[in-house]
Formats: C-alpha cells, sequence, structure tokens
C-alpha cells in the first residue's frame, strides 16, 4: 500500500554537493538514467544512529558504478560524510538509507560517454519490510517467471536499476495471486534469490546458500555466513535445483531491507520457522544494534 509520496516529504536531500529542501531534489525528465537504466543504487539501514556496515555499502556503490563504467565523483569517505550530514539534517536515528547515481542529460543516446554523473543521498524512516505477523510465520514465495540473467548477459555484481525491471515484474506478477515475494531461479535453472534478498536453505542443520555467482552476493549474506561461523553451523554454498526445495527443513532471505526474514512456504512446499532461522534472526538482530 503506498504510504506518503516519495517526492512530497519534508527534510532534506544531499544533491550533487548540496543539501537540497526535499521537494527540490529533481532532475529533468530528459535524462540518460531514466531512459537507459543506467543508474546505480544503495540500501542502507540505520539501527541506533548507526549504519549498519556503511563503508562496504558505499565501496559497493562505487564499483556498481565502475562495473557500469560510471565513476562516481565521490571517493568513500565523502560518500561516508554525506551519509552522516543526510541523518544529521533529518533527525533519524533509525531508517534507510538511498544513495545512488545516475547519467544525465548532456546526451540522450545508447552513447553517454560525456554525461555528468549525478549523485544523491536520501534517508527516511522505515519499519520492517514485511509485517510483523508474517515475520512469525514466515512469507510466500512463489517461482518466478523471469530469470537471473547470465554474467554475460548483463552487469550481474552490479546494484544496477535496470536489473530490477525483472525484480518488479516477477514480484507484482506473484503478488497478484497472493503471494509475499517471487522465488528467482538463474538463466541455468538454480534457484538465485528473491527479489531484493539473497536465499538460504537448512538442511539437517547445514546452511545451503546458493553460489553468488549471478546475483548480488549481499552484504547481509556475507553477514549472516559469518554469524553462522562463529555459531558453528556448518554452510554450504552451492547450486541449489528447484527439486530440491520439497526437501528442506528451513528457508529464510536476508537483505538490508528484509533482514532475516523467514519463509513459510514456496509454491506448494511448507517450512516452519525452525531453530537455525532463529538463532540467525536474533544474533543479526543482536549485531545491527551492537
Ligand atoms: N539481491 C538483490 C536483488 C537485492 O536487491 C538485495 C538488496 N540489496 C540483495 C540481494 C541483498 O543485498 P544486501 O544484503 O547487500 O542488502
Amino acid at each position: 500500500m503506498a504510504g506518503l509520496p516519495f517526492d512530497d516529504r519534508d527534510g532534506f536531500i544531499w544533491m550533487d554537493g548540496e543539501m537540497r529542501p526535499w521537494r527540490e531534489a529533481k532532475t529533468h525528465i530528459l535524462c540518460h538514467g531514466l531512459h537507459y537504466a543506467s543508474a546505480v543504487f544503495e540500501g542502507e539501514r540505520l539501527y541506533n544512529g548507526k549504519i549498519f556496515k556503511s563503508r562496504e555499502h558505499a565501496a559497493r556503490l562505487i564499483e556498481s558504478g565502475n562495473i557500469l563504467g560510471m565513476k562516481i565523483p565521490l571517493c568513500i569517505d565523502e560518500i561516508e560524510t554525506i551519509k552522516q550530514d543526510v541523518i544529521k539534517e533529518n533527525k533519524l536515528t533509525d531508517g534507510y538509507i538511498r544513495a545512488f547515481a545516475w547519467r544525465g542529460s548532456e546526451q540522450m543516446a545508447i552513447s553517454a560517454s560525456v554525461t555528468k554523473i549525478h549523485v544523491a543521498v536520501a534517508a527516511w524512516a522505515w519499519g520492517a519490510y514485511f509485517d510483523a505477523e508474517k515475520r512469525d510465520k514466515g512469507i510466500t514465495l512463489k517461482t518466478a517467471v523471469w530469470h537471473r540473467p547470465a554474467p554475460d548477459c548483463a552487469p550481474v555484481q552490479s546494484k544496477a536499476a535496470g536489473l530490477y525491471m525483472i525484480c518488479t515484474m516477477s514480484k507484482h506478477r506473484v503478488e497478484a495471486e497472493g503471494y509475499d515475494d517471487a522465488l528467482m531461479l538463474d538463466y541455468r535453472g538454480y534457484v538465485a534469490e528473491a527479489t531484493s534478498a539473497n536465499f538460504f536453505a537448512v538442511k539437517d542443520g547445514v546452511l545451503l546458500t546458493p553460489t553468488p555467482d549471478c546475483f548480488l552476493n549481499g552484504i547481509t549474506r556475507q553477514t549472516v555466513i559469518a554469524l553462522a561461523g562463529e555459531m558453528g553451523v556448518p554452510v554450504e554454498e552451492r547450486h541449489i535445483k528447484p527439486d530440491e526445495l520439497g526437501g528442506f527443513d528451513e528457508i529464510f532471505l536476508t537483505g538490508t531491507a528484509a533482514e532475516v526474514t523467514a519463509v513459510g512456504r514456496i509454491d506448494d512446499h511448507k517450512y516452519t520457522v525452525g531453530p537455525v532461522t532463529k538463532k540467525l534472526r536474533e544474533a543479526y538482530e543482536t549485531l545491527v544494534r551492537s
């Protein structure tokens, strides 16, 4: 359900070197980013006044730009300072940070090498991605029609705006059938991820997760793998076939927005929110607030 529109709020957004009143952070409609998806972005969460893995997100933003040939005109330290300024200006202690970059209006065709690279950082208060009731039972997923593209068909390691087109289409399609999110397979037919979160399964006490060779190796994913290691839960990274889904004991998703979200159903397979999911969710929630 839509809340307050994102272009009509109070507060401040940093854009191209200055803090602007929220409603005045604008770009022209003839800009390359809008027409050709030459845009990259980050999603980060702020907990108790601290951005979780802030530098890692700044580094990924720069790397996403580099993959697309868009040199972001800021270094990690500069991005860090801007994010802190944005949090302060908007008086936030908990919320979501969106740092992003896009090509400007100097060229309006495929070739865009002389376009200006614009950068902006916004932040707003934002609660759980999936509601609390679902948290206890686990969300429902349905296998998507769209597949994650091969590494030689798209810049799969970049958090590039264009890659989200198939996510939005997939999510709309399954939401219309009453599911919470779509499970996307990759170009080979292996289980890949949900539309904005990585995939984990538990079988006989072992944590399984797909090898991130054609989708984002999420910062939350890496954090949860490290937490599992600290807890002595064995982790296996490998290709997962859809016909294995019926044999798993627990399933959960990880992502900055989704955090650790239990899955209660995928297509016709049902799962309980089990001990490994609960333990890792608790450890993650403690870590982000520590
Ligand atoms: N995959 C996709 C497609 C995503 O959008 C996200 C969220 N950024 C993730 C995985 C998880 O990444 P992270 O844990 O770094 O937020």
